[in-house]
């Protein structure tokens, strides 16, 4: 059975610490973990984890997006399992939205991100996969992306005048509805 996993927050030494590559997929413990980090994600009402924010330094996230009460407007996709992922190009075009992050609890950062990437990676099966992101999930994946590389939003956004706490967040969202 799937555990929840306890979240790291920032300040942990894992969240700053380069994830290692995972070298086969297969190992009941890399399953496991994906496990634990598709009903994690869930419970915490994110739209992605990955595996530094649970306290393995691993090349894996998850991508869950959907609408929840963190990130009313998510788009509804299949939860996946991307092992080993790597970003082979992305636009010049970018756009700032709104992130947060569930190892910074109550915060959102401007961040801006290119609109679209062409990634590759790994399933949670071992197949190789190549794919274009765009917008919304686009911007999960580089997010997530940063955990891998020991980087978070906070790294990103262009000012601290663009960070803002969670509440006053929900407060704009909710008025502009
Ligand atoms: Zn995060």
């Amino acid at each position: 059975m799937p555990i929840l996993r306890q979240i790291a927050q920032l300040g942990h030494p894992v969240l700053r610490q380069k994830a290692l590559e995972v070298t086969d997929p297969g190992l009941p413990l890399i399953q496991s973990l994906i496990d634990d980090m598709l009903v994690t994600v869930v419970e915490a009402n994110g739209v992605g984890l990955a595996a530094p924010q649970v306290y393995e330094p691993l090349r894996i996230f998850i991508i869950a997006s959907r609408p929840n009460s963190r990130y009313p407007k998510a788009p509804v996709m299949e939860p996946a399992a991307l092992l080993n992922p790597e970003i082979i190009w992305a636009s010049d075009e970018k756009v700032k939205a709104w992130e947060g992050c569930l190892s910074i609890p109550g915060f959102r950062g401007f961040v801006p991100r290119s609109t679209k990437i062409g990634v590759k990676y790994l399933t949670r099966s071992g197949a190789l996969r190549e794919e274009e992101f765009n917008g919304f999930l686009a911007r999960i994946f580089q997010h997530e992306f940063d955990h891998l590389n020991a980087t978070v939003f906070l790294d990103r956004v262009e000012s601290t005048q663009e960070l803002i706490c969670e509440k006053e967040y929900l407060r704009m969202f909710n008025s502009a509805d």
